[in-house]
């Protein structure tokens, strides 16, 4: 392909995009089995490009490249990687405005939403930048005339396998840390949102990444089993559903290699009396419908502790004010949006009040896959929209009587990404925030995530593997440590020197 890239869109109208390629050894080629799979603009349900389709060959053709461009790599100091990340910060700041909205015309996002994103991801860039000193002085005298050293060492060829919901912010989750400690990179993007990675990889080749650094590789299911497979390939990071996660850690692990592998979520915010009323309703909201509910951080079942119905009552009257289209994005695929209708359809059925009903919703113009905010009221624990992950616009009130009860709820359910509690007790948020079975957890925050330097990951089914993703832990799993123990005593005898 030598068209040039056309990623100029700057409105919400309809645009058509040059077909997506993979990068491979700094070159833009499409997939040998010359396969491909049409990319939708969510908000308009309409195809804006197409993509090629990987496979096995093609993942051995990066691993090629990646390894062929590992030792300069390796070689290049530290520091003067570190460098191609400040120039990436720059890059990524000046492209700003074309990177949110072909992240939105691809994702379906508020361009509002689609900023944070690529925002998110330049912080990512910002912490890779300081790398050098988090890598600088792991030595200690252990005894008389003995040192001992940490080195963090690269671990060689490794990859990244991203899910849609964050085009821009979760490869660059993994590259800062992966690509300054001198690892060289395979990304697998996911098949629904491969823009934002190619225009990744012009941004990264215009800082001066050499060729063959990052490689980008585009698929589905057979490209990710052929890196889970792939001996050249020493780790694997992979952020997903549950139950991908689960094959790609169990893929990955047969073959000895290191893996982590971020997965679904169903978050609990507790919501107890003494909660200040407003801004317990507008997080809520911000929680729940931000990005449409699609980020594995958004809350998914209020647990409502005694009488908080004025809470309730806001959080629906700011609900029902939201404009779709404007204060809320597209819903990825109309797959999806099916799932999400399901969902509310099934907790009617069962009896559940439909407090809010963002069925049916449509955008005027912008015929795409829309479902607008949901509140489903005395859901139970034990029916799908309590206990399942919709991954959409939909939150389901749980009533309890006691804080011991919500806890329980909260600790039964199987994901444990992020938990959070609403009060303006000191005494209630510590009680809560040390029972929750949550990996981040939040007290009057709606989206919990610690931001770099501290480490992004959840617990139990939310995350398969060890450590977590983000922060100064991404620079422990990309890297393998070197001890060095050594004794240099003062010459006995002549050396080169006298
Ligand atoms: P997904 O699991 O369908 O896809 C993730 C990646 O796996 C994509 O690159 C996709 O191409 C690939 N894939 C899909 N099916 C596969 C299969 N059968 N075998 C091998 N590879 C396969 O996830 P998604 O729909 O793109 O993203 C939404 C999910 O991601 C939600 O469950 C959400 O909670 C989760 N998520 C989690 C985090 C986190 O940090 N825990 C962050 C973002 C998203």
């Amino acid at each position: 392909m030598t068209k040039e890239f056309e990623f100029s869109g700057r409105n919400y109208e309809f645009l058509p995009y040059v077909d997506c390629l993979n990068w491979i050894g700094g070159e833009w080629t499409e997939a040998q089995g010359g396969e491909w799979l049409d990319v939708e603009n969510p908000r308009h349900g309409k195809v804006m490009g197409r993509v090629t389709v990987s496979g096995t060959e093609d993942i051995a053709k990066a691993v090629a490249a990646a390894s062929a461009a590992a030792p300069g790599w390796k070689a290049t100091p530290l520091k003067e990687r570190a460098q191609i990340l400040y120039r990436l910060k720059q890059l990524m700041e000046r492209d700003l405005d074309e990177l949110a909205w072909l992240l939105s015309h691809e994702n379906g996002k508020t361009i509002a939403q689609a900023m944070g994103d690529v925002k998110k991801g330049i912080e990512c860039v910002e912490f890779g930048c300081s790398i050098p000193n988090l890598a600088a002085g792991e030595q200690l005298d252990v005894s008389r005339g003995i040192n001992c050293q940490v080195t963090h060492e690269p671990l060689g060829v490794v990859a990244g396998i991203v899910p849609f919901n964050f085009p821009t912010m979760v490869p660059l989750w993994m590259l800062p840390q992966a690509l300054v400690t001198g690892n060289t990179f395979i990304l697998k993007p996911s098949e629904q949102v491969p823009y934002s990675s190619m225009k990744l990889a012009l941004l990264f080749k215009e800082a001066g990444l050499p060729d063959g650094v990052l490689n980008i590789v585009n698929g589905m299911k057979e490209s990710v089993e052929a890196i889970a497979d792939h001996p050249d390939i020493k780790a694997v990071g992979f952020v997903g559903s549950t139950k991908v996660a689960k094959i790609v850690y169990e893929r990955a692990a047969k073959h000895a290699k290191r893996a982590l592998c971020l997965g679904g979520a169903k978050n609990h915010l507790v919501v107890v009396p003494d909660a200040d009323p407003e801004l317990t309703a507008e997080t809520l909201v911000a929680s729940a419908y931000g990005c449409s509910g699609q980020r594995c951080m958004a809350a998914s079942v209020v647990v409502a502790v005694g009488d908080v119905q004025h809470i309730i009552d806001r959080t629906v009257e700011i609900a029902s004010g939201m404009e779709l289209g404007k204060d809320m994005g597209a819903i990825i695929n109309a797959k999806s949006v099916e799932r999400i209708n399901n969902y509310i359809d099934d907790a009617e059925k069962r009896g559940v009040k439909v407090l809010v009903d963002g069925r049916n919703a449509s955008v005027a113009g912008n015929p795409g896959n829309w479902v607008g905010p949901t509140i489903l009221d005395g859901v139970t624990a034990d029916m799908p929209a309590g206990c399942e992950e919709i991954f959409g616009p939909v939150l389901s009130i749980i009533h309890v009587d006691t804080l011991d009860e919500a806890i329980a709820v909260e600790n039964d359910n199987p994901y444990g990404n992020a938990a959070a509690i609403f009060t303006t007790n000191g005494g209630v948020a510590r009680y809560a925030i040390e029972r929750f079975s949550a990996g981040m957890c939040g007290i009057n925050i709606g989206v919990p995530v610690p931001r770099e330097p501290f480490a992004f990951g959840g617990w139990n089914d939310s995350k398969i593997g060890h450590g977590d993703m983000t922060g100064y832990d991404g620079f422990r799993f990309w890297t393998q440590p070197r001890k060095v123990t050594s004794r240099w005593e003062a010459a006995k005898d002549a050396t080169w020197m006298s």
